[in-house]
């Protein structure tokens, strides 16, 4: 099992070897502008390390909205970004499932990830498989509830779709971790990574406050379950830099060992 990190982009690999990690996701760019991301310098390196990759999509991205300022915009940067993503050897560019406006009608909004996949099509796919990731809140979002999701994947259709599953954002957003992977592979066939994290905030707060794993208001134990039951990597997005989530990581190495039938 594959455990990681997300960590500063400046040099992803020294990172992971801070934190014992096996795997890393990083920004390509300012996850808050609307950048394309430029060619990296240490691209060799890191489509040769060990370490499996990923890339996590500016949050500015929503394919979903209605307003095409900034619909247009988002999938042109998301179709940018596998591609620089496929480029440094990534195994998968995470992007947040999106929202629409509050009185916008949401099948516009799954259809609009309809058109985002046509659009990467018509430029001859995108080059790495794209992760739609559930969020934690609103009440307009594509990938929150899974009733939504089920939705959204009606509406992907026959497209490859990957999914990640983030448990902070199932928790705050209010899906119940117990049999939370079975009920999504039931909507998705697929959870291709795990963000685990711990909550500060309560079981569907709606709120987005990411906490170390023996933090927070989640029992760690269903997060442990969770990666078990997924069978997929997993990537901390915990806070307290290289001690924090280096012992997050440790933390989980040892509870997936431990009743692991072939560990
Ligand atoms: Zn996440």
């Amino acid at each position: 099992m594959r455990i990681g990190a997300h960590v500063d982009s400046a040099d992803p690999l020294s990172e992971a070897t801070a934190r014992a990690a096996d795997a890393v996701q990083f920004f390509l760019s300012d996850p808050q502008g609307w950048k394309a991301p430029k060619p990296r310098e240490d691209a060799d390196r890191l489509r040769a390390a060990e370490v499996d990759l990923y890339v996590h999509a500016p949050y500015v991205i929503n394919v979903a909205t209605l307003n095409n300022r900034i619909r247009i915009p988002s999938r042109k940067l998301l179709l940018g970004h596998a591609t620089a993503a496929a480029e440094i050897g990534a195994k998968g560019l995470i992007v947040h499932g999106g929202h629409v406006n509050s009185g916008d009608d949401l099948a516009v909004g799954f259809d609009n990830w309809r058109k985002t996949f046509a659009y990467a099509a018509d430029a001859g796919g995108f080059a790495l498989p794209v992760l739609i990731e559930n969020t934690a809140g609103g009440d307009n979002a594509c990938a929150r509830r899974l009733d939504a999701l089920a939705r959204l994947w009606d509406a992907l259709g026959d497209y490859e779709v990957g999914f990640c599953l983030d448990t902070c954002h199932a928790h705050a957003g209010g899906e119940e971790l117990l049999d939370l992977v079975d009920r999504v592979k039931a909507i998705t066939g697929r959870i291709d990574l795990v963000h685990a994290n711990n909550s500060k905030d309560t079981f569907g707060s709606g709120r987005d406050r990411h906490d170390n794993l023996d933090g927070g208001t989640i029992d760690p134990d269903l997060v442990v379950a969770v990666i078990r039951a997924a069978g997929a990597p997993a990537i901390v997005e915990t806070p307290g830099g290289v001690d924090g989530q280096g012992a997050d990581i440790a933390f989980l190495r040892d509870r997936l060992a431990v009743g692991s039938p072939a560990a």
